[in-house]
């Protein structure tokens, strides 16, 4: 769950490949029914119905045959009205049932074209399936037989749907969002990297709000808070707290600064659930993480460092070295697995975190600045 950016218009997550995969599993299953005495033809309109026609026609059990005619419609995000190209197709269709198969039908322009193409060939029985359809848009008298999910007039990306060309390789539907105001950083690396360090310079520089998790529950631990009770238990032997606490807590925090330009998390998300809850918390708001910044630095340094904190930091989970491994495994465990989650969304940026102070901060400021 998240916002894409494509050229430059900004789409957030909409609608799920479960939830396509289960539209088109109901629009076979009615095709299916009506067809199956019969060896239908079923015909994709070019380009955007190529994913709906291989999910359908993989679902479809009875004989049918497959063709495709090109229809270019569109120019960016309106519907120009205008039939730009026809591959047509070169089968006898006499005395055949064809059943058109659509990616999208919003103001009927294109499905106008096909029915003009088709009403000379003598066909059995024509049909039309859409996976999406536009109803407040739709001007037309035509009547399409199946419907598979029915959206409002915004314009969608993904699953064969393009923007200029761009986002028809998602498995998922994305719909036209405004562009986020906020600049939302992840600082991740494993404990002792140097996070709450480089937070303070950063969150100066930029103007963000700070929260670190684990500032906020050693304040609640040193104020004897319920959550401060809570919280004790699991940081004292270097485990993470569960993830429906820390998200609530985090949510908290986010909500204390509605004005805030964007915010530097640090140590959060540490599960790939909190990952996903602040994706979709983030969304909501139309916003999103710009990206995660990692600083890396190999364990065996950072364990040292660590007990070296320890001595002025006060902190029990920095004293003993058992502890320390056991944060260390937890962060191999649950949290290092948020480099590929990042990765998968193209947002995220490995910085070398060995060094003086300042350096790191300069290395940090350069993915900064591009975010
Ligand atoms: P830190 O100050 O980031 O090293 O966090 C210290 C401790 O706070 C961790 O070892 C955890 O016990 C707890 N903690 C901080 N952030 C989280 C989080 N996002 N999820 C679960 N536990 C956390």
């Amino acid at each position: 769950m998240s916002i894409i950016k494509l050229h430059d218009k900004y789409f957030k997550s909409y609608i799920s490949e479960e939830q396509i995969q289960e539209a088109i599993n109901s629009l076979v299953k009615q095709v299916y029914n009506d067809c199956k005495e019969e060896t239908p033809i079923f015909l994709g309109i070019l380009n955007g119905c190529f994913m709906f026609v291989a999910d359908f026609v993989r679902q479809y059990n009875g004989d049918c045959e497959v063709s495709f005619v090109k229809l270019a419609s569109y120019e960016g995000t309106n519907s120009t009205g205008k039939i730009k190209q026809l591959v047509g197709v070169n089968e006898d269709l006499e005395g055949r049932t064809v059943v058109i198969l659509e990616d999208i039908i919003d103001t009927g322009n294109t499905l106008q074209e096909i029915y003009n193409i088709f009403k000379d060939k003598k066909l059995k029985k024509l049909k039309i399936a859409t996976l999406f359809f536009k109803p407040d848009v739709f001007k037309k008298a035509l009547h399409i037989d199946y419907i598979g999910i029915s959206i409002p007039d915004k314009f969608i990306v993904g699953y064969g749907l393009d923007y200029d060309g761009l986002g028809r390789n998602f498995a998922d539907i994305y719909q036209l969002t405004s562009k986020p105001t906020m600049t939302n950083i992840v600082l991740f690396g494993p404990p002792g990297a140097g996070k709450g360090t480089q937070a303070t310079f950063l969150k100066e520089k930029y103007g963000l709000v700070h929260i670190s998790t684990g500032d906020v529950f050693r304040d609640n631990i040193k104020n004897e808070t319920e959550l401060g009770i809570l919280a004790r238990t699991f940081m004292d032997g270097g485990d993470l707290v569960p993830d429906d606490v820390t998200i609530k807590m985090l949510k908290t925090e986010i909500e204390k600064n509605p004005d805030a330009n964007g915010f530097i998390f640090d140590g959060f998300p540490r599960t790939e659930s909190q990952a996903k809850a602040l994706d979709q918390y983030l969304l909501e708001k139309g916003e999103a993480i710009s990206g995660m910044v990692a600083l890396e630095v190999a364990e065996d340094l950072l364990v040292q460092r660590i007990l070296n904190r320890g001595k002025t930091s006060g902190r029990p989970d920095d004293q003993n070295e058992a502890k320390i491994r056991n944060r260390f495994n937890e962060y191999k465990t649950k949290t290092a697995v948020l480099k590929e989650y990042y990765q998968n969304q193209n947002k995220y940026f490995g910085v070398n975190g060995v060094g003086d102070i300042n350096e790191i901060t300069k290395r940090l400021s350069d993915v900064f600045d591009k975010l």
